[in-house]
C-alpha cells in the first residue's frame, strides 16, 4: 500500500516550522527542555540537507513569566510590553540551543505592513534566501511591540502561512499542544474523533475547528486550519502536529502517522497570486454574474465589465478587491485596473463601450487574470 505521507514528502527540501506558545512554555516560563529537543531535531534535519525556517511564538508568554504576571494580559499595550521583554529572552534561548548544535540563528520581526508592500515583501524574501544559503536559521516572530490592529497578522499561524509563501516552502509543520485536528473539540467531548488526513478542503473542515485557545496561544485550532488552507492553496502540504511529542519532526519526515496532514490542492497559486489572495487586504467588492463566475472559476479568464452587477466600497486603480458571486460567496481577489467610481459607470457594459463612457481605455479588463487569484477552490491534487 502507498504511504501517502512519504509520497507527499518526496521532494521536500525547505521546511517551515511554526512553534506555538503552548508548546514552548510550561509553568516556569520557556520550557528549555522542549526548546532543546526541537532545536536538536531541527539541526539534525539541516545536517540531512533540509533547509529550516522557524516561526516562533513565545515572546509574550516568556515576558509575562519574567515579570511574574499571572493570568491573561488584558490590554494591547500590556501584551506589547510583555513581548518586548520576552522576545530578547526567546532569542537568547534559541540562539544558545542552536549554537550548541553548531548553527547560528537570525532574528526577523515582521508586521503585516512589511508584507503588503511589494518592495518590502521582496526584500524580506531576499534576506531569507540569503540566510538559508548561509545555513543560518531564520527565527521569525511578529513584531508585537509595534503592531497595532490594522497591521497585525492576528496570530503566528497566519504569519507562518505567509512566510511559507515567501520562502516557497515544500512543507509547513505547525507544532501545537494537541495531537492535530479532531471532528469536534476534544477538550469538550470525549467522543471527538481524530482526523489524520484532510484531502478535500470542505466547508465542514473549516467549520469544525474552534477559536478557543490555551492560556498562552492566540489563534486556537481555527487559525491553524485557516493557515493550512492558505498554504495548501499554493501547493504546500501542511501538518498540524503535537510539538511536545518526542522525535516529532524526525518522525514526520520519516512518514509516520503523526498529526493531521492536509494535502496540497491541485492548482498551485504562484507567489504573486498568493500575495494578492492572502496578504493584501481587500478594499471593496465586485459582485459578478453567473457567466463571469464561470469564466473566472472554470476558464481562467480575466474579469470584464460586462460580468459585474454591483460594486461595493470605494477603491482606487491597483487596489486589491474581492469578487463575490450573486450569493455573496467570495470566489476571487485581484488588483483592479479601474477605480470603483469608474467601474460603477462601466459595469454590465461591453468592453468596447469603456472608452466612450470614460473617455479613456487603458485596459480592456477590470481585473486581468495575471493579477487575479481564485480563492474558492476545494479540489486537491490526487496522490
Ligand atoms: N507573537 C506572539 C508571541 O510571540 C504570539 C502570537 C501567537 O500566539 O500566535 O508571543
Amino acid at each position: 500500500m502507498k504511504n501517502i505521507r512519504l509520497e507527499t514528502l518526496t521532494y521536500t527540501k525547505k521546511i517551515l516550522i511554526k512553534i506555538g506558545s503552548a508548546v514552548l512554555t510550561g509553568t516556569n516560563g520557556l520550557d528549555l527542555k522542549i526548546v532543546d529537543a526541537l532545536v536538536t531535531e531541527m539541526c539534525e534535519l539541516v545536517r540531512r540537507g533540509y533547509s529550516v525556517v522557524l516561526v516562533t511564538s513565545g515572546a509574550i508568554a516568556s515576558g509575562k513569566h519574567r515579570l511574574n504576571i499571572t493570568g491573561k494580559l488584558k490590554s494591547i499595550p500590556e501584551k506589547q510590553a510583555a513581548a518586548a521583554v520576552g522576545q530578547g529572552r526567546l532569542m537568547r534561548v534559541y540562539s544558545k540551543s542552536f549554537e550548541k548544535n553548531g548553527l547560528y540563528v537570525a532574528q526577523i520581526l515582521l508586521t503585516l505592513s512589511d508584507l503588503t508592500d511589494r518592495q518590502r515583501f521582496l526584500n524580506i524574501r531576499n534576506t531569507l534566501s540569503t540566510l538559508m544559503e548561509w545555513k543560518v536559521i531564520p527565527v521569525i516572530n511578529e513584531n508585537d511591540s509595534v503592531a497595532v490592529d490594522e497591521i497585525k497578522f492576528g496570530d503566528n499561524d497566519n504569519l507562518a502561512a505567509m512566510i511559507a509563501n515567501i520562502v516557497e516552502a515544500d512543507l509547513f509543520i505547525n507544532l501545537t499542544n494537541i495531537a492535530g485536528l479532531y471532528d469536534c473539540n476534544p477538550a469538550e467531548s470525549k467522543k471527538a474523533k481524530f482526523i489524520p488526513l484532510v484531502s478535500e478542503f470542505t466547508d465542514e473542515i473549516e467549520a469544525i475547528a474552534t477559536a478557543e485557545t490555551s492560556s498562552v496561544g492566540t489563534g486556537g485550532m481555527k487559525s491553524k486550519v485557516l493557515a493550512a488552507k492558505k498554504v495548501t492553496a499554493i501547493g504546500i502540504p501542511c501538518i498540524i502536529a503535537p510539538g511536545k511529542k518526542k522525535n516529532v519532526l524526525t518522525d514526520i519526515l520519516a512518514g509516520k502517522e503523526i498529526g493531521t496532514l492536509f494535502l496540497p490542492m491541485a492548482d498551485r497559486l504562484n507567489s504573486k497570486k498568493y500575495w494578492i489572495a492572502f496578504t493584501l487586504r481587500s478594499q471593496g467588492k465586485l459582485v459578478v454574474d453567473d457567466g463571469a463566475r464561470k469564466a473566472l472559476l472554470e476558464k481562467g479568464k480575466s474579469l470584464l465589465p460586462s460580468g459585474i452587477t454591483a460594486v461595493e466600497g470605494d477603491f482606487a486603480v491597483g487596489d486589491p478587491v474581492s469578487c463575490v458571486d450573486g450569493n455573496g460567496t467570495p470566489i476571487a481577489k485581484g488588483l483592479v485596473n479601474f477605480s470603483s467610481a469608474e467601474i460603477r459607470k462601466i459595469m454590465g457594459l461591453k468592453t468596447a463601450k469603456i472608452e466612450q463612457i470614460l473617455g479613456h481605455k487603458d485596459y480592456a479588463e477590470v481585473i486581468h487574470r495575471d493579477n487575479l487569484a481564485i480563492t474558492k477552490q476545494n479540489t486537491r491534487r490526487k496522490i
